[in-house]
């Protein structure tokens, strides 16, 4: 049997928990899905009515289809008046999984290239996201790891209108709203601020994120607006004799004050990577490092002491002779035993011989060889990511407080 992912609407109800919000069972959500739709796949159809509603994990039948043939058969007994009605066809079954961000990334409408699990996954712990962090994300694109980062509280900001529509729709359906905001916007040129009404005002303030994922075609022009709170001069110690680089950023830091932030911006060239990682260094950022995801997964097994794999069929000229031979030994054996038996050279199945005669080779096989494959197939975008913390910022009034620490304590 396969596992098909359930599609789009029918990934309901959900059961995505972050900060303790979202424990709801979403039944309401659950039953405007329901008993309406059916699910078409190639193992049969499932009405929306057989799945909504019924524990996770458990197995669903298709529902019992009729074909063509039996529709004719069907109309040929009723036009003879026989009485009789046709047999359903046996379909398959399928099985009814918990929906998870990851199951989302592998059946999302695509927009946009998406981010997979393997870097998504990768990226939320480099930049150690978990409930309680606020994760901002430009673009926001299809929603891939929109899903993934929405375990932490959320900021998802996008330039293309449409997109931003249809994310909204989703995160709304997906019960996500609340921790989710998808901001409208061009980020390189308008920044990171949210709106927030403060007072009878509405005013733009610091979403004060811990966690920033940039998957945009130039980073580097949305980074001067993620800089720490443009600084007094008079702050700086002038007896050093440095001059202080003027700050482009905006004069209300984005980052959380007191603590560090950390960045990943995602791209798919190494010349992206070059003016990301030059602008970074400009700007503060320390531990500047990059990545590359290379997802394989690497099938380990030992070899039969003849050398092939068990189960598998020759693959060289000398297998398949080596394979003939043992055939022949295993009916030429049969035959011995059997003497009476005149059907084993004619009906013995090479292939039931083949195997026979392989596993019985493996009861023996202690000293096979080991051999190990790589299987290329996992999703995994091909991009370079770049990992960069701005330090928790150090004011001077941090600094009275560090000192006054340090006399009390000596
Ligand atoms: N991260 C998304 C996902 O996992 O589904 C895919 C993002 S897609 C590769 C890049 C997105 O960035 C596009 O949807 C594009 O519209 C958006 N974008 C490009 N420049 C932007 C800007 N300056 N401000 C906001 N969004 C921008």
């Amino acid at each position: 049997p396969s596992i098909i992912h359930l599609k789009r609407d029918l990934l309901v109800p959900l059961s995505f928990q972050s900060n303790g919000a979202q424990a709801e069972t979403h039944d309401a959500r659950a039953a405007a899905y329901s008993s309406k739709g059916v699910l078409n796949t190639r193992f049969g159809d499932f009405p929306h009515s057989s799945i909504v509603g019924i524990p996770y994990g458990s197995q669903v039948r298709a529902a019992p289809r009729t074909n063509n043939e039996q529709n004719r058969k069907r109309k040929r007994m009723e036009d003879a008046d026989e009485g009789e009605t046709a047999e359903p066809v046996s379909t398959g079954f399928i099985h009814v999984l918990a929906p998870t961000a990851e199951l989302w990334t592998a059946s999302l409408p695509h927009r946009t290239q998406v981010v997979y699990m393997p870097d998504s996954s990768f990226i939320l712990h480099r930049l150690q996201v978990r409930p309680g962090s606020v994760l901002i994300e430009a673009g926001a694109g299809s929603g891939s790891f929109t899903h993934a980062g929405v375990r932490a509280a959320y900021n998802g900001f996008e330039f293309h209108k449409e997109r931003v529509q249809k994310l909204t729709d989703e995160i709304e359906r997906h019960g996500l709203d609340g921790l989710v905001e998808i901001v409208h916007r061009d980020v390189c040129k308008d920044g990171f601020l949210v709106k927030r009404m403060v007072g009878e005002e509405e005013e733009d303030i610091s979403p004060e994120a811990t966690a920033v994922f940039l998957d945009l075609p130039a980073p580097w022009l949305a980074l001067p607006h993620l800089t720490r709170r443009a600084r007094p001069t008079p702050s700086l110690p002038t007896s050093t004799g440095l001059t202080p680089s003027p700050s482009p950023g905006p004069t209300t830091s984005v980052g959380k004050i007191g603590e560090a932030v950390r960045i990943c911006t995602f791209s798919p060239c190494i010349e992206q990577v070059t003016r990301t990682v030059n602008v970074l260094r400009k700007l503060g950022w320390v531990d500047v490092e990059m990545v590359e995801i290379q997802h394989r997964r690497i099938e380990v097994r030992r070899l039969n002491p003849k050398g092939y794999e068990d189960g598998a069929g020759p693959r060289t000229v000398g297998e398949a002779v080596q394979r003939l031979k043992w055939i022949g030994e295993y009916r030429e054996h049969k035959r011995k035993k059997n003497p009476a038996d005149s059907t084993i050279t004619t009906q013995q199945n090479p292939t039931e011989a083949w195997k026979t005669q392989n596993s019985r080779e493996k009861k023996g096989a202690k000293d096979g060889k080991i051999v190990t494959r790589i299987e290329p197939e996992i999703k995994s975008h091909t991009s370079y990511l770049v990992f960069a913390v701005l330090p928790r910022e150090w004011t001077v009034e941090d600094e009275a407080a560090a000192q006054a620490l340090v006399k009390q304590t000596t």
